[in-house]
């Protein structure tokens, strides 16, 4: 079965237990204003440069028969109108200040690559991790992945957001689930998420009748969610849902601006919480709930 992934990191330490290989693939229904990954939304290819990167070599300048780089005082200029996504300019570019977001490969070649770095899960009890994007937008290949994975004893981890209802299929093949809860409050989550809330904490539900486990992971996002309301809805979710292993508190991070202007959108910035804001934002949680929790 073939998909669209757009990268695989190896050697991670985030996504799950041990030392993990992470497959993100391409796509997601979700358009969550502080997406760290916004060039994994589309399903589709999507040319990113990087101008930090850039050294003005005008390489891509000559190697696109489309018109699709050029320099205007000095300026790095990237017209995507014309571009076919060949990835010609990706490979001529000796600064790797070019990426094509978005690659077809079956799920037999990716377990192939991830095979190569066994030794390192096996001594760290790590594993591989698919991400995204969201990986149940590509149900049948996701899951396909995930049995190939089992079938040669790897640990598994998926993170996703719960959309489509069917992340209780996947139980049977998936040792723990990274389960992205960014807003409790039904309104807010539609605003800043672009989906419903219910559809969900429907799929949680199954998730934990299905015998599944979690590590909840809160995005906490200043101006968004960071309210004891929803760090107390937080603790309660947890206090429901015996699934869930472990309250992962997620502080904002800026990578997703960059990567948006490397794609050509834009991404607003949100400020940082100080540490004296966390502290409190975790004591709001564990003085509701006996769910082990914490900053990551
Ligand atoms: S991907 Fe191809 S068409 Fe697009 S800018 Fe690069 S070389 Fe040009
Ligand atoms: S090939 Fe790379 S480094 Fe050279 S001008 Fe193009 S983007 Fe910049």
């Amino acid at each position: 079965m073939t998909g669209k992934i757009v990268r695989i990191q190896r050697f991670s330490t985030t996504n799950g237990p041990g030392l993990r290989s992470t497959v993100f693939v391409k796509g997601c229904p979700l358009t969550c204003h502080w997406c760290h990954n916004p060039e994994m939304q589309e399903s589709k290819k999507q040319l990113m440069v990087y101008p930090e990167q850039c050294k003005a070599c005008g390489f891509c300048v000559k190697t696109c028969e489309n018109g699709g780089h050029s320099f205007v005082d000095g300026k790095h200029i990237v017209d995507r109108t014309n571009c076919v996504l060949c990835g010609k300019c990706e490979q001529m570019c000796p600064h790797s200040a070019i990426e094509l977001a978005g690659q077809d490969v079956e799920a037999s070649e990716v377990l192939e690559r991830l095979l190569r770095d066994r030794p390192f899960y096996d001594s760290s009890k790590g594993g591989i991790t698919i991400s995204g994007g969201e990986p149940l937008a590509q149900f049948n290949f996701t899951k396909e992945l995930l049995q190939l994975c089992k079938a040669e004893g790897l640990h598994t981890c998926l993170d996703t957001s719960g959309w489509g209802g069917r992340a209780a299929e996947l139980v049977e093949w998936v040792d723990l689930y990274l389960w992205d809860f960014k807003e409790s409050d039904p309104e807010r989550h539609k605003y800043y998420t672009g989906v419903e809330l219910e559809p969900i904490l429907d799929s949680l539900q199954k998730m934990n009748d299905a015998g599944g486990k979690c590590l909840l992971r809160c995005p906490i996002i200043p101006g968004v969610n960071d309210r004891d309301e929803h760090l107390s809805a937080i603790a309660e979710l947890a206090n429901r849902m015996p699934c869930i292993q472990v309250i992962d508190l997620v502080p904002y991070h800026r990578l997703g601006v960059a990567k948006a202007d490397a794609i050509g959108m834009h991404q607003d910035e949100f400020s940082s919480l100080t540490q004296e804001e966390k502290d409190h934002f975790l004591s709001v949680v564990t003085a509701k709930t006996n769910t082990q929790a914490r900053w990551i």
